[in-house]
């Protein structure tokens, strides 16, 4: 026997999140991005689930991510985007890997992988349009697309791509996304004036994939929306995009008991009973990814009720004060997962952590259990 403390993963919620997301981009490919263990909901088992969706493209940000896919077997494209100099470019390109250059070093590194392994690397160019992180800037433009149009004489490199990351990602109606895309349209001229045949441009995350078809162009790259949850910000509610959260975070209540009036719970007692009580004690704490500053706002949902984290938020548990409420040991709670099923929504748990919801889901800790539902 188990309990039912875990991370219950609706594969079928991913199949359906992609198919929903290539319907709203009909014109452009999809890459699920599975970065982060795919975004805490497993990366292997994800991965699958979204192929299956649809998804003719896979993100990852760290090499390693990208490799673990070819070694379960993925065969489709993959591109990964965050490499530093000393990584394992070789195996990438290797392994078929699409890669992404932002500067001249990883360039270097990009090109000495390809020598090694004697195969020609897929390079998609990571333009710097205005987030100020990651990509090369317009003015260091030039110098790098020579480097990289040398190595593509000697056949090392394709160039497959111009790309960016947006500033705004959670206002794809801000004037900084009409910038951005303008310079990210002058690099792809630039780049293409220089006899770059069938290069693709793509920019769009959730939020852009979303609300934004002018930003959809060859490819899109949701994340959080493959997952179900809203990016948040201007966006709306995932349900009204036709997404349905694929996690749901359970657990069964340790230990039911009484305490009088006047009693404090949890460390510090900063929370105090009002009346005579009962509290219920759920196995989840900050070591499992449960934030610790959610202590006495944090939602559950406990037989068909909800109540707020009574007291802080320990390393392995917290408290609910259930007052009257039917509630055994060995009882269901939720904390968060399908608002169409009155469960929490993460973004409950986001507000009530000063955080988003990328955050809440991406942090839940290796001891929470992935189950997973609907496997095909
Ligand atoms: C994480 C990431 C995405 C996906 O972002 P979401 O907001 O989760 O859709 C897309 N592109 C890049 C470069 C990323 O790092």
């Amino acid at each position: 026997m188990s309990n039912l403390r875990g991370a219950y993963i609706d594969l079928a919620a991913i199949r359906e999140n992609v198919t929903v997301l290539q319907d709203l981009a009909k014109n452009s490919e999809v890459m699920a991005v599975v970065k982060a263990d795919a975004y805490g909901h497993g990366l292997i088992p994800t991965a699958k689930a979204a192929r299956q969706g649809g998804a003719n493209w896979l993100g990852t940000a760290l090499l390693e991510e990208a490799i673990e896919l070819r070694k379960a077997g993925d065969q489709g494209k993959i591109l990964t985007w965050l490499g530093s100099p000393n990584d394992q470019w070789e195996k990438c390109v290797d392994l078929g890997i699409d890669v992404s250059v932002s500067s001249m070093e990883i360039a270097v590194s990009v090109i000495a992988g390809a020598k090694k392994c004697g195969k020609t690397a897929q390079v998609h160019i990571k333009v710097d349009t205005g987030l100020g992180r990651n990509g090369v800037s317009p003015k260091d433009l030039p110098e790098l697309l020579d480097y990289l149009l040398d190595a593509k004489a000697q056949g090392l490199i394709e160039i497959v791509a111009v790309w960016t990351h947006f500033a705004l990602a959670d206002a794809p109606s801000s004037p900084t996304i009409m910038k951005q895309l303008e310079v990210l349209d002058e690099s792809f001229k630039y780049i293409s004036s220089k006899g770059i045949r069938n290069l693709m441009k793509h920019a769009a995350n959730s939020a852009a994939t979303l609300t934004a078809p002018h930003t959809h162009f060859d490819l899109v790259r949701p994340g959080i929306a493959v997952y179900g949850i809203t990016p948040g910000g201007e966006v709306g509610p995932a349900s009204e995009f036709g997404l349905r959260p694929a996690m749901t975070l359970k657990a069964e209540v340790a230990l039911v008991k009484e305490l009088p009036k006047g009693h404090g719970i949890s460390y510090g007692s900063e929370y105090v009973t009002s009346k005579d009580t009962k509290i219920a004690l759920i196995p989840l704490g900050y070591a499992d990814g449960v934030p610790r500053i959610a202590g006495n706002k944090g939602v559950v949902l406990a037989n068909g009720k909800t109540f707020n984290v009574a007291g802080r938020i320990c390393m392995d548990q917290f408290m609910i004060d259930i007052d009257d409420l039917d509630l055994q040991a060995g009882d269901e709670v939720i904390l968060f997962g399908d608002p169409a099923k009155n469960h929490p929504d993460v973004e409950q748990w986001a507000k009530a952590s000063q955080s988003i919801g990328y955050e809440i889901i991406t942090r839940l800790g290796p001891r929470v259990p992935r189950i997973y539902l609907n496997e095909i």
